[in-house]
């Protein structure tokens, strides 16, 4: 991705997007490493998912990490920042929709604002508010991982269990990376249930 030479005071949303395992996380550590190599002042949140997991780092499937703020809401990213030039954010897919205004009102800040997260869900279906931040962002990178199946590349999340609630959290027991070709959708009872009862996910390797 080529970002342009910009002018100071000019913010912008950058999003990184992708299945599991595709190196969203890392592609994000690895730009906002950079960013506190230039001495520029970073701050980095990741959602309050579940308690057990709470852990102040951004951690990646490869065991790379960087520290990072858990918090609840997307609003205390704003009041979290205000002193920063750069905001990461990593699992993005489990923020409220209010996450897009932040966003945009960081960027029109004059900060320049790196968001990581799914997607699509386990359905396939697109996981809001992660659409929403894409079209509004001046950057799109899509990584992709390998399919495990034929080693073709990965676009889509494969959950390898038959649970169908909101929040499945796992890694490589629960998930795995596959194409087109050998995802395999989950049953239509699953399909049936409300939006609402979709899945998500978390890597807690
Ligand atoms: P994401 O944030 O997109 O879930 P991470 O950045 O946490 O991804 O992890 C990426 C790393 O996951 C890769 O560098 C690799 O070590 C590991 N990995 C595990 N399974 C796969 C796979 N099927 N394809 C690619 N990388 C994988
Ligand atoms: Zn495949």
């Amino acid at each position: 991705m080529m970002i342009p030479i910009i002018q100071r005071n000019v913010g912008w949303i950058e999003v990184i997007c992708g299945c599991m395992f595709s190196g969203k996380s890392e592609e994000l550590i690895r730009r906002l490493r950079r960013t506190l190599i230039a001495r520029q002042k970073v701050s980095i949140f990741k959602p309050k998912i579940d308690n057990r997991y709470s852990a102040n780092h951004i951690v990646s499937h490869s065991e790379n990490k960087i520290e990072s703020r858990v918090v609840e809401h997307s609003r205390e990213i704003l009041d979290g920042s205000l002193e920063s030039h750069v905001v990461g954010i990593d699992e993005a897919q489990f923020f409220d929709e209010e996450l897009v205004d932040v966003c945009i009102k960081l960027a029109n800040m004059g900060k320049r604002v790196i968001v990581a997260g799914l997607d699509m869900d386990y359905r396939s279906e697109p996981f809001q508010p992660m659409p929403k931040l894409m079209a509004v962002a001046e950057y799109v990178t899509k990584t992709q991982a390998i399919c495990v199946r034929c080693g073709n590349p990965a676009t889509f999340t494969q959950r390898t269990t038959q649970e169908a609630d909101q929040v499945v959290i796992g890694a490589q027991n629960i998930y795995e990376a596959r194409c087109r070709n050998c995802f395999e959708p989950p049953a239509p009872e699953t399909n049936n249930k409300p939006k609402a009862a979709a899945s998500a996910n978390h890597k807690t390797s």
